[in-house]
């Protein structure tokens, strides 16, 4: 296992506190790591900056060639890479390797095509006797901060836009989860230029402080919690910083009377609870008109109680634990708060489940109303609630009245009625008839506190890529 940080072409422990690795099926420690120090945080960022030197100058053609090495890298070891993040996230194997790689390994084919495509206003004289142009150069030292729940996933849609863009980076997973990390700093020191990618381990109040307070870093990009959002809001205003938020999200699902009510309750089975609903666009608010109220919720309890966890052969489990005891101690609490109101009712799950681990049995909460808690904050676990509606009108003000502002769902057979809903929604992104679907062509990103900036797509190049204008005066 690869367990040291890359600074230059250096690996390197870090000298810091310990850090435990624990495999949350069963609670165990896997390793620790010691933290990186401070002057290895000022080291790793003069190593990206003696880098942007040189990789700011290659050409996009150049970049694309890299990327598309480290996307066969990854693709030639998809199983070792499935396995330690199955490991560290008590992911079941076969999400990661069916749906996670495949998705990892085309967002750097991606970007390797989309930075040779970048389009803008043509040249021209605008003014008699000079001639226009736009630019798009790299923006700097960018500091990286990834989350827990996809930390592959999450590095790819950092590193990958990044260094497209002509951009050098010192990434920092999540302390909970740096092991496939550490593999892809090893994969990233036999492919890229020194520097280009530099990784350091590290809790977010120490090393994560540390960065986004860096003077050097020009541009912090952070997946993460509103909380941490902010503060790197507060960091970014010393020096003037660009900032990329991918918050959180409490995504809502309008049900419609005259959905297919079978099609919803399987995309709820699947899309409200994978990763163990450890995801931002998760499908965990619905509202449901009430003529289809009572069948859905008898629908979905059933298919929810059918959801496989925690079973000794891992290839039949669709759902993971949660991420520690004490994410796990979170959810718990929000649906303890939710039994105690008499109109809601937890028509499944609602309880932890095995001895060892961090595993909670996937939840309904039916009868919620909009000023509950359980449908107002973000609970981040394999739990949803279901909420009544009679007027559509209801309904839509209702899904919009969030401080979130990421993903939602909308299903009808009304295509016309899908289409004018989706246009009042306030999300970054709505579904029609599915939920969840990410392409890398399209971006993924919020409105609200969920964030700003776009993760994906050619979005996430002009996010991490600045705007210049070049004008010559002919005299
Ligand atoms: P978190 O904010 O606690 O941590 C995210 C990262 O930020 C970690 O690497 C952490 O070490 C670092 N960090 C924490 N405090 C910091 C500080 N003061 N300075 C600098 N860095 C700091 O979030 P988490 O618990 O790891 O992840 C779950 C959250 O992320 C959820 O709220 C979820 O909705 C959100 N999320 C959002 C998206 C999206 O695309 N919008 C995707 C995944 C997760």
């Amino acid at each position: 296992m690869d367990t040291q940080m890359l600074i230059g072409s250096r690996f390197e422990a870090g000298t810091e506190t310990e850090e435990h690795i624990l495999n949350p099926k069963t609670g165990e420690t896997v390793l620790n790591l010691p933290e990186a120090s401070l002057s290895q945080i000022d080291a790793a960022v003069d190593a990206a900056e003696k880098a942007f030197a040189s990789w700011s100058q290659t050409t996009p053609g150049q970049r694309s060639a890299y990327l598309l090495k480290i996307a066969d890298a990854i693709e030639k070891d998809a199983e070792g890479f499935a396995t330690l993040e199955a490991l560290n996230c008590g992911k079941p194997i076969n999400a990661v390797l069916n749906d996670e790689i495949p998705a990892i390994v085309d967002c750097y084919r991606f970007f390797a095509g989309a930075v040779r495509n970048l389009h803008g206003p043509v040249a021209g004289e605008y003014l008699p006797g000079h001639t226009s142009m736009i630019r798009r150069d790299p923006i700097g030292i960018v500091g990286s901060i990834a989350p827990w729940n996809y930390p592959l996933m999450m590095m790819a849609w950092k590193l990958a836009p990044a260094i497209a863009g002509g951009n050098t980076v010192v990434f920092k997973p999540s302390e909970q989860t740096p092991l496939t990390a550490l593999k892809m700093a090893k994969l990233l020191a036999d492919i890229l230029p020194e520097g280009v990618v530099n990784l350091i381990l590290g809790r977010g109040e120490s090393v994560g402080n540390a960065l986004i307070n860096h003077p050097k870093i020009s541009m912090v990009s952070i997946t993460g919690d509103v909380a941490t959002g902010k503060k790197v809001l507060q960091a970014a205003a010393k020096t003037v910083k660009r900032t990329h938020l991918e918050l959180g999200g409490k995504a809502p699902v309008i049900v419609f009377g005259d959905a297919d009510i079978d099609a919803v309750v399987a995309g709820i089975r699947t899309f409200g609870y994978y990763n163990a609903g450890q995801d931002c666009t998760a499908a965990c608010r619905i509202y449901a008109d009430a003529k289809v109220y009572d069948n859905f919720v008898a629908d979905l309890t059933s298919a929810v109680s059918s959801i496989k966890f925690n079973l000794a052969d891992d290839a039949e489990n669709e759902i993971g634990p949660l991420i520690s005891k004490r994410q796990r101690d979170r959810v718990e609490s929000f649906v303890t708060r939710a039994a105690e109101h008499k109109h809601m009712q937890i028509t499944t799950g609602g309880k932890t489940s095995g001895e060892r681990g961090f595993f909670y049995a996937p939840t309904v909460v039916a009868g919620a109303t909009q000023d509950d808690e359980i449908v107002r904050r973000e609970v981040f676990g394999p739990v949803v609630s279901v909420t009544r509606f009679t007027d559509v009108e209801d309904a839509v003000t209702w899904a919009n009245d969030s401080d979130y502002g990421l993903a939602s769902s909308i299903w009808t057979k009304d295509i016309s009625r899908g289409m004018q809903t989706a246009a009042r929604l306030q999300y970054g992104c709505t579904w029609i008839n599915t939920h969840f679907m990410l392409v890398n062509e399209m971006p993924h990103g919020g409105l609200k506190q969920s964030g700003y900036g776009k993760d994906m797509s050619v979005y996430a190049l002009e996010d991490y890529t600045a705007v210049r204008h070049v004008m010559i005066n002919h005299g």
